[in-house]
């Protein structure tokens, strides 16, 4: 055990160097062809190697390498530092190794409390058992709509998973046109077919048109089939737009349909400073997708499928082979009754620590300051007169673009826009994506990170500035 020990000597040493240095370094750099050489192409040594060789490749090769959204003027993408609570343990779950499927360990126990937590802290209501954590948003929408389906499927006297889809009125899902690509992927993947999934047209602040949905449902219903299920938005990708989550859980109600929210990246929001009228509604979901890996910061991948019903998804899931019988089992069950996920790995540990760390003032001060943020960059944006704000900001997210000179226009304008991001990133003094709004090509910066300060904003415009004029605006 001397060689491990020394060697987790070192491997702290670098976790500690590289927060501790990280405002130094470029945000992001591109890989030089010896190192991604060594990263795709090395040999599988025929000889084991010592720990300390491996952490001393994990410096040099590795930890050089970041994609950047450890970095305070990482603005890309909704893509968070990591807790250093969260860093701190995740060895630790790693020592234990559980597989958190079930049974009476310290993993799957803990579980129980986080996602308790997790409810707690957005304001959601939390029957025993109703909620899981998986690796992400994505997984934990497939858990949500997997047990609208069934839902809808029962209610109607069939049994979609015994039976499968076809001879069935077609179900019908419905996503605002600002809905998450994954909303979409769990759809095909469960079957629907994704023309089956309408998209739901937005208004001016990219919220979805609850009037169109309604004519949309209608016109379903007359058609013949059988709308089931609507999923709105806590928090899109693209400007951080809230949904009108109260009046659309009056239209689910209305119709039968399970009403679903992705707060994947926004459901958190709720905890900035008089930002809860704008969720009223979200505790009226029957599933609500949450991110941990997200606005928390707890190391990837941490997702969270939250259930108002938690038998919806143990009867869309649950299936227990002979071998896994537990008579020690309370009347719960085990988590991989509740997802596909059979080993699931000690993901509550990270999360726990991270909320722990912060607490619930901690997490209201993260939210608050990078909301803070989103809001004063759009300031400075109308303030300018060189960039223009796209959208109004909700949670921290600012969408807007850069316009030199105003008879830039149309396609120039959109070209221009399509380039700055790449041409920010090679620089390696900021980290920003971009995204396209209706019709027009756009940059977006998302805040997440508690070390950001108004003068990386400042820093962040610059940037811009100084990137088109060098890619030849
Ligand atoms: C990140 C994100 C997702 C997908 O979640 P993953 O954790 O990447 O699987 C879905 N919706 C929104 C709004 C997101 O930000």
């Amino acid at each position: 055990m001397d060689e491990l020990r020394r060697a987790a000597g070192r491997a702290a040493d670098l976790i500690a160097d590289h927060f501790g240095h990280i405002r130094e370094e470029p945000v992001w750099r591109p890989v030089p062809a010896e190192d991604r050489l060594w990263l795709t192409a090395q040999r599988l040594p025929e000889t084991g190697r010592a720990l300390d060789e491996l952490v001393e490749d994990v410096r040099s090769r590795v930890m050089r390498h970041p994609m950047g959204n450890g970095h305070p003027r990482f603005f890309g993408w909704v893509n968070s530092p990591p807790s250093p609570a969260g860093v701190l343990v995740e060895p630790l779950a790693a020592t234990l190794n559980p597989s958190c499927a079930g049974g009476e360990h310290a993993g799957p126990l803990l579980e129980r409390t986080v996602v308790r937590w997790l409810a707690d802290l957005v304001g959601y209501p939390h029957p025993p058992g109703g909620g899981l954590l998986t690796s992400g948003a994505s997984m934990a929408t497939i858990v949500c709509l997997a047990a609208a389906r069934q839902r809808a499927a029962l209610q109607d006297g069939w049994d979609a998973r015994e039976e499968g889809l076809s001879g069935r009125p077609p179900l019908v899902l419905y996503v605002s046109a600002e809905g998450h690509s994954c909303l979409r992927k769990a759809a095909e993947l469960l079957g629907l077919g994704s023309r089956q999934v309408r998209t739901v047209p937005v208004d001016a602040a990219y919220r979805m048109d609850v009037g169109t949905l309604r004519s949309m449902i209608a016109e379903d219903v007359a058609a013949g089939l059988r709308p089931f299920c609507v999923a709105a938005s806590a928090g899109t990708v693209n400007t951080g737009a809230v949904d009108p989550l109260d009046e659309i859980a009056d239209v689910a109600a209305e119709n039968r349909l399970w009403f679903h929210i992705d707060g994947a990246y926004g459901a958190f929001g709720v905890l900035a400073d008089g930002a809860a009228p704008c969720y009223a509604g979200m505790d009226r979901a029957d599933s609500l997708a949450l991110d941990p890996h997200k606005w928390l910061g707890v190391p990837v991948g941490c997702g969270c499928a939250l259930l108002r019903d938690p038998a919806s998804a143990r009867a869309a899931f649950s299936l227990v082979p002979a071998y896994l019988h537990d008579e020690n089992a309370d009347e719960l069950g085990w988590f991989s009754e509740y997802g596909p996920e059979q080993t699931r790995p000690f993901r509550a540990l990270k999360a726990w620590a991270t909320m722990s760390h912060l607490g619930r003032q901690g997490v209201g001060r993260l939210v608050n300051h990078t909301a803070g943020l989103a809001r004063t960059l759009a300031a400075m944006v109308d303030d300018s007169g060189d960039f223009e704000l796209l959208a109004p900001v909700t949670t921290s997210i600012t969408a807007f673009r850069y316009r030199p000179a105003p008879e830039i226009t149309g396609d120039r304008l959109d070209a221009l826009n399509r380039a700055v991001p790449a041409a920010v990133q090679r620089r390696g003094g900021a980290f920003i994506t971009g995204t396209r709004l209706g019709t027009d090509d756009a940059l977006r910066a998302c805040f997440l990170h508690p070390a950001t300060t108004e003068d990386d904003l400042a820093v962040l415009l610059a940037e811009i500035r100084a990137a088109a004029r060098e890619i030849g605006w």
